[in-house]
C-alpha cells in the first residue's frame, strides 16, 4: 500500500496529465456518433455524480451518468 503522499503526488501528477490532454468519455454521439470528450475536468457532484462531455464532430452537449468519480 503506499504511502498518502506518494498518493497524493501521483493524484496531482494525473490531474496535471489530464488537464494538458483531450480526455476521451468512452461514449460515442448520440447525433453522429463520433466519440465524444469530457467537457472540462468539473464533476457534477450530484448522486449518482454526473459530467458534460461534448462531441468534438458536431458539438453537441450531454450529461455523462459515472459510477464512480474519476477523472
Ligand atoms: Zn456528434
Amino acid at each position: 500500500m503506499r504511502a498518502l503522499s506518494e498518493h497524493n503526488k501521483a493524484a496531482h501528477e494525473a490531474i496535471s496529465a489530464a488537464k494538458d490532454s483531450p480526455h476521451w468519455a468512452g461514449v460515442a454521439c448520440d447525433e453522429c456518433g463520433t466519440e465524444m470528450l469530457k467537457d472540462g475536468l468539473a464533476i457534477n457532484l450530484s448522486n449518482p455524480p454526473t459530467q458534460w462531455v461534448k462531441c468534438p464532430g458536431c458539438g453537441f452537449r450531454g450529461l455523462m451518468t459515472m459510477q464512480q468519480l474519476e477523472l
